[in-house]
């Protein structure tokens, strides 16, 4: 599969953009999908005001393309969202089914408004984010997962 390599800079553009639509939307509390959708999410509390953020990680890849049979919740949400306007933030929306879980999570947990803010999506995804910003069907590599190479001497 192709890849596309986004920058701190592209990241950090993008993470203005979905910002401004969330000042309209005014959620409550950032619920960010452990791993991807943390850094987003911490950036989006800071340039919102200091927004609560709350973590829910699923599992749900291998490796590039090679998924697991359906995602598994392995860090619940804490505590209750009831009557809150949530935002979920995660990196990317795939085939979406992170997402399904997340909303249904967040739902249960008494939320009354939902809405999904993710950097990018694949045109193939069952849950499109109400907020994205870029949309591509090629593997997206953020930023965070590269590391440069250390030269020991
Ligand atoms: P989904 O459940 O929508 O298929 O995938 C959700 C998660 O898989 C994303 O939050 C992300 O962590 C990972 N993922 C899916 N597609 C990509 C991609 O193109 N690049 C990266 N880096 N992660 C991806």
């Amino acid at each position: 599969m192709d890849k596309v390599y986004l920058t701190w800079w592209q990241i950090d553009r993008a993470i203005f953009a979905l910002a401004d639509r969330l000042r309209e939307y005014k959620p409550d509390v950032i619920v960010g999908v452990a791993r991807g959708g943390l850094i987003p999410a911490v950036r989006l509390s800071h340039i919102l005001g200091d927004l609560e953020v709350k973590v829910i990680d699923v599992k749900f890849y291998k490796d590039i393309e090679e998924r697991m049979e359906k995602p598994l919740i392995t860090i619940p949400l804490h505590g209750s969202l009831e009557g809150k306007k949530v935002v979920i933030v995660d990196d990317v929306s795939d085939t979406g089914k992170t997402l399904e879980v997340v909303i249904e999570e967040v739902k249960k947990a008494g939320a009354s408004e939902v809405k999904v803010a993710c950097l990018s999506m694949k045109p193939w995804t069952k849950v499109v984010p109400d907020f994205y910003v870029f949309r591509t069907d090629k593997w997206i590599v953020f930023p965070w997962e590269e590391f440069p190479v250390v030269v020991r001497e």
